[in-house]
């Protein structure tokens, strides 16, 4: 029996659609977040229910390398801007810190490090309601599972399978999306691409009008390692 695909070809077409829609909305400073959004919230409304360990507070998930697309990079980079003045500078603080640590860094080596993301405030997310689509997929059945494998055992986190197939379905929604609106865009290492958004405050603008400004944090110049970003 072949199995049944995460999202039907018509929904898919649909959701293609309505993200490139957004990113060539005529208002720019509408494209990166609605799209962005409507890319999460298509993940909500489809995730398959089912019972996972993941709690508010438990954090082992956020000490991976992460990635994520453009758009979800610039709707963080305005969620930092939108901050009390204290937390935007607190948090931009890490970020560059933590870009600048990591940089040349092979991927297994940082997660030998365990190194935290530095969107992590007291424990907990900072910008949870945008967090990107690899956070959201990536749930646990297992938590003593996640706490063995952060202590480097050699384990497998219990992941839902159909959580990470959605997440691939709706990853070449958004890549077919972007070629349609003309912009470049890929999987970007989370913590660079957030430096970079953040450095210069014309990075979103220039992507708009189709320069590739976050291509030094492309996921795929990450220094191989035995481990892959998730
Ligand atoms: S963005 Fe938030 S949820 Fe994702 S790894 Fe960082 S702290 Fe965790």
């Amino acid at each position: 029996m072949t199995a049944k695909p995460p999202v039907d070809a018509q929904a898919a077409t649909r959701l293609v659609r309505q993200l490139a829609g957004y990113l060539g909305a005529p208002r720019a400073e509408t494209r990166a977040p609605y799209a962005a959004r409507a890319f999460h919230r298509a993940f909500e409304a489809m995730a398959p229910r089912g019972p996972v360990a993941c709690r508010a507070g438990c954090n082992y998930c956020c000490h991976q390398v992460v990635s994520a697309r453009a758009a979800e990079i610039f709707l963080l980079a305005r969620a930092i801007a939108a901050l009390p003045e204290d937390r935007r500078q607190a948090l931009t603080g890490r970020i560059r810190a933590a870009a600048a640590a990591t940089a040349g860094m092979a991927v297994a080596e940082r997660h030998r490090r365990n190194l935290p993301c530095p969107v992590l405030e007291d424990g907990r997310c900072a910008l949870y309601a945008e967090r990107p689509l690899a956070c959201r997929a990536f749930a646990s059945t297992d938590a003593e599972a996640c706490a063995r494998a952060f202590a480097h055992e050699p384990v497998a986190i219990p992941v839902p399978r159909a959580a990470m197939e959605l997440r691939g379905v709706l990853t070449r929604a958004g890549e077919a999306a972007a070629r349609i609106a003309g912009l470049p865009d890929g999987q970007y290492e989370l913590i660079a691409a957030l430096a970079i958004a953040l450095d210069d405050p014309e990075a979103e603008r220039k992507w708009l009008a189709g320069a590739d400004v976050l291509a030094a944090a492309d996921a795929r110049r990450l220094v191989a390692g035995t481990v892959s970003p998730r």
